[in-house]
C-alpha cells in the first residue's frame, strides 16, 4: 500500500498522552528518525512536564532529574508541541484524539498503588508509600494529604527503590531535606517530624531485595540515623548461594557487602534508627482506629517451579508494636477511558507497543503504548528510552496501513481550536519555561536549588501573569506544552502473599 501520510504537505500527525519520561523518548525516536515527516503534541493533566522524574524521583538525587535538560532539548524541536493542563478523556476524548493524530502513544505510566491485600490495611496511619513521595515532590493532587509525623515507629513494607526513598526521607534532618527541592510544606513537616524508628521490611531475603546498591548505600550515609541489621537476617542461606552462583548479579554482590559492612557497624547512638529486615511477610495492620502495630511472619525460602527464589511462610509469628505503615509494594497503572485495559497487570494490553483488545486479540490500529503502562512499573528511567524506540519502530512499520485523517482536522489549528473552546488555560512548553524560573528563583532566595509551584491554580495565576506583562500573545520566556497522568484510586488485589 502507498501513503502520502509523512510527506511534508501531509505530516504524520502523533498525539503522545503523558508528559514523563517514556512520553519524551518516544518523541526523540520519532523525531531522530528521517522515513517520515512527523508533527508531535504531547499532553499532559497537568500544567508541568517530566512526569515521575519531578513527582517520583526524590528530592535529594537532584542529578538523576538533570536528565529533564535532555527532555527540554526534544521539546524545542519545531515539531514538537506540548499542551499542559489537559487531560485525556476530559477536555479532549478518546474519539477525538483518533479524529485529530494519525498515531496515539499513551506514556501516562502507573498512576496507583499496589495493595496488600492484608487486614488493616486501611486503618488511620497506613499510607501508600507512592502518595508519601508524590506529596512530599509537590505533586498537586497529594499537596493536600495529612502524614502524622508526631509518631514515633514506622513500617516501610517493600524492598524496592521507592522504600529506601521513603526510608532515606523520613530520616533525613531539616539541613539534608533543605538542600533539596523536596516541597516547602514538606521540609517544613518533616523538620517537626519524631519518627526515630523506621523499619524497612522485605518480605525475601537481602540476596533477592529490589533496592540498587548506591540507594543502599546512601542508608550508612545518613546525618542522624543509624542503621541496624539482624545478623541472621543477612547471612545468606544456602538457596540464596546457589542462586548467586547460577545467576551471578554484580548489584546483589555489592549489596550483600555493604550490608555486610552495616551489620559490622556500632549505632552511633544517632536520633533515629533504620532498622533493614528481611525474610518477613506482614499478615495484618493491628489498631482500633489507628494502626497500633503489623503482625509479620517470619519466612524461608524455597525454589519456585520457575527457577526463581521465593518467600515461604514458617509458622513464627512476630508482633511489632508501630505507628505509621507506608505499604511500598509497587505502582499499578490506571484505564484511561475508552482504551483497552489489563487490570490484573495494570497496563494497557499490547504487542511490541501496539495496543490490542483482549476482548478481541485484535490490534487496535494506531495506537501504542510506552513506558510504565505498557511493561508495568519497573525499571529506571534509562529503561524508557529502548522501550520507547522498539514501540515506535512497531509505529514506523504501520504507517502504510494507516489510514488518512480528515484534512480539517489533521492540523494543530483545529486542535488548538478545540482546546481553546474546552480548556482555555492549557499551558505549553514555554509556560514550563516560565514557571522553571519562577521556581529557580524562589529557590535562590531561601538558598535552594528551587522551591517548586504544587498548586495549579497558583502556577496559572503566575502565568496570566507573566502574560500581562510582556503583552498578549508575547511568550515570556520560549513556549512548549506538558501531561502528567491522572491519579484515579483503583483497587488492585494483590493476592501475592508470603509464599509469592
Ligand atoms: P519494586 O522495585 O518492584 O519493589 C517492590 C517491593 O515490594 C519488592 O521488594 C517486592 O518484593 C515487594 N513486595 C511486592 N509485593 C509484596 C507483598 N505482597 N508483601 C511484601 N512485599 C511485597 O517497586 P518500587 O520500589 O515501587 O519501584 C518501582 C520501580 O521504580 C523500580 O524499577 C525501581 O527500581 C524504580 N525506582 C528507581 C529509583 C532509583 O533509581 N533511585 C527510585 C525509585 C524507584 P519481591 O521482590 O519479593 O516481589
Amino acid at each position: 500500500m502507498t501513503t502520502t501520510i509523512g510527506k511534508t504537505d501531509n505530516p504524520l500527525r502523533v498525539a503522545i498522552i503523558g508528559a514523563g519520561p517514556s512520553g519524551f523518548y518516544a518523541a526523540d525516536a520519532l523525531l531522530k528518525q528521517t522515513a517520515y515527516h512527523v508533527e508531535i503534541d504531547m499532553f499532559d493533566r497537568l500544567p508541568t512536564p517530566f512526569g515521575l522524574v519531578r513527582g517520583g524521583v526524590a528530592p535529594d538525587h537532584q542529578k538523576i532529574k538533570s536528565v529533564t535538560k535532555i527532555y527540554e532539548k526534544i521539546a524545542a524541536h519545531p515539531s514538537f508541541r506540548l499542551y499542559g493542563n489537559v487531560e485525556f478523556g476530559r477536555a479532549l476524548k478518546h474519539d477525538e484524539f483518533r479524529q485529530h493524530y494519525h498515531q496515539i502513544i499513551y506514556a501516562v505510566g502507573a498512576q496507583t498503588d499496589r495493595k496488600l491485600g492484608i487486614p488493616g490495611e486501611t486503618l488511620a496511619g497506613s499510607y501508600a508509600a507512592t502518595q508519601f513521595v508524590a506529596w512530599y515532590n509537590s505533586h498537586p493532587d497529594f499537596r493536600y494529604l495529612d502524614f502524622d509525623l508526631s509518631k514515633q515507629v514506622v513500617a516501610v513494607v517493600g524492598n524496592g527503590n521507592v522504600a529506601m526513598d521513603v526510608a532515606r526521607i523520613l530520616a533525613s534532618t531539616y539541613d539534608e531535606l533543605h538542600r533539596t527541592d523536596i516541597a516547602d510544606y514538606a521540609l517544613e513537616a518533616l523538620s517537626h517530624s519524631n519518627i526515630t524508628d523506621i523499619y524497612l521490611l522485605g518480605r525475601r531475603g537481602p540476596a533477592q531485595a529490589a533496592f540498587t546498591n548506591p540507594e543502599l548505600k546512601e542508608l550508612g550515609e545518613m546525618e542522624d540515623a543509624d542503621v541496624i541489621i539482624l545478623p541472621e537476617e543477612v547471612a545468606l542461606d544456602p538457596i540464596s548461594q546457589a542462586d548467586m552462583i547460577a545467576h551471578p548479579d554484580p548489584m546483589v554482590t555489592k549489596n550483600m557487602a555493604t550490608l555486610a559492612d552495616f551489620a559490622s557497624r556500632q549505632p552511633q547512638g544517632k536520633r533515629r534508627r533504620i532498622h533493614l529486615r528481611f525474610l518477613v511477610s506482614p499478615l495484618e495492620i493491628g489498631g482500633e482506629t489507628h494502626v497500633e502495630n503489623i503482625k509479620l511472619v517470619k519466612n524461608g525460602l524455597r525454589l519456585g517451579s520457575d527457577g526463581s527464589v521465593r518467600a515461604q511462610a514458617t509458622d513464627q509469628l512476630e508482633t511489632l508494636p508501630i505507628d505509621l505503615v507506608f505499604r511500598s509494594i509497587g505502582y499499578v497503572g490506571v484505564a484511561l477511558p475508552g482504551v483497552p485495559f489489563n487490570a490484573a497487570a495494570g497496563v494497557i494490553p499490547n504487542k511490541d507497543g501496539r495496543v490490542f483488545d483482549p476482548e478481541t486479540d485484535l490490534t487496535v490500529p494506531g495506537e501504542y503504548a510506552v513506558g510504565w503502562i505498557k511493561r508495568g512499573a519497573n525499571g529506571i528511567i534509562g529503561t524508557n528510552k529502548p522501550d520507547s524506540q522498539a514501540t515506535v519502530n512497531s509505529m514506523l512499520a504501520d504507517v502504510p496501513t494507516l489510514l488518512p485523517l480528515d484534512p480539517h482536522d489533521a492540523t494543530r489549528e483545529s486542535v488548538e481550536a478545540l482546546l481553546s473552546a474546552r480548556q482555555p488555560d492549557f499551558t505549553t512548553f514555554d509556560d514550563w519555561l516560565v514557571l522553571d524560573q519562577h521556581e529557580i528563583s524562589r529557590g535562590q532566595e531561601v538558598n535552594r536549588p528551587r522551591v517548586k509551584f504544587s498548586d495549579v491554580d497558583q502556577m496559572l495565576k503566575v502565568l496570566k501573569e507573566a502574560r500581562t506583562q510582556d503583552g498578549p500573545n508575547q511568550p515570556v520566556i520560549p513556549v512548549t506544552p506538558a501531561v502528567v497522568p491522572t491519579i484515579v484510586p483503583v483497587s488492585v488485589p494483590n493476592t501475592m502473599q508470603a509464599t509469592d
